[in-house]
């Protein structure tokens, strides 16, 4: 795979949330087939329309160079609005099932990085070299990020119905990458390895420090704390199923406590206020 940095490559943008791509999602650029290069390729940086660039993460020319248009933490505006039934998929490693059938409602851009080929999408040929790129680059990430490329890489069609990209068939594409990929993740690992965020530290007298909002789509030890005081399965991946326990458990709190004392929101969401609530001591960490 020839990678190359772009010109004027974005070097600087919105971080992704949970310290990096949880999965990978593959376009075509729906440019004129006279475009050159270069020009789809500082389109893509800057933006079109009241779309800000960058517009993906990674271009792929029909000559198989990958352009590097910014970086993978670097949030790029490339799903808009999609389906919160696939994002959940690709938080749990469920294969993708296949095209969307509806638009859905849900942005995931800081979540998902986006790869395109530069491509007209209205029949212009698809070289070999093209498609071997796009495979590779996806299953350099898939290994990179620990990304199941069956849950995790998806084509802009099977995240909403108002797409139509790419117009390769997704499911041999997968297939392809994960021959590729050094091995795919079992599901539970792949929610286990992927929390890199160091434990939550303790403060003396004060139990475990709070360490930061958590709420659905967050992965952090902490999590794991958080499941297991609300009676969730401990693999801390916050799902839609913790956030369910958390409000049973905010619930049921404010039920214990004088409402106008101790209250709180019952939104699934574990902020200071909760965090402090559920009183962590340095037992809870082992
Ligand atoms: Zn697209």
């Amino acid at each position: 795979m020839k990678l190359i940095d772009a010109p004027n490559k974005k070097t600087s943008g919105k971080p992704l949330r949970n310290g990096g791509p949880l999965g990978i999602v593959v376009h075509h650029t729906a440019s004129s087939k006279k475009s050159k290069d270069e020009n789809v390729i500082q389109m893509c940086i800057r933006g079109v329309n009241k779309v800000p660039g960058p517009l993906y993460n990674y271009l792929i020319a029909a000559n198989g160079t990958v352009w590097q248009l910014t970086g993978d933490n670097i949030k790029a505006n490339h799903a808009g609005r999609g389906n919160s039934s696939v994002l959940n998929g690709i938080l749990k490693g469920i294969p993708v099932k296949g095209r969307a059938t509806s638009a859905g409602k849900i942005s995931a851009n800081s979540s998902l990085i986006g790869v395109s080929l530069i491509n007209d999408g209205l029949g212009q040929e698809i070289p070999q070299a093209q498609y071997d790129a796009c495979v590779d680059i996806c299953a350099y990430l898939c290994d990179k990020y620990n990304i199941n490329p069956l849950s995790g890489v998806i084509g802009h069609l099977e995240w909403t119905s108002r797409k139509v990209d790419p117009t390769f068939d997704m499911h041999d594409f997968r297939a392809q990458v994960v021959s590729e990929t050094k091995g795919i993740p079992a599901v539970k690992v792949l929610k286990t390895e992927r929390i890199s965020a160091p434990k939550p530290e303790i403060v003396p007298n004060k139990g475990v420090a709070f360490p930061g909002t958590l709420k659905r789509g967050s992965r952090s030890h902490a999590v794991k704390l958080v499941q297991r005081r609300v009676g969730a399965k401990a693999d801390g991946a916050f799902g839609f199923r913790t956030r369910r326990k958390v409000k049973a458990w905010q619930r049921n709190f404010n039920g214990l406590k004088d409402f106008a004392v101790n209250h709180l929101s019952v939104d699934g969401i574990v902020g200071r206020k909760t965090w402090t609530a559920m009183c962590f001591k340095q037992e809870d960490l082992g």
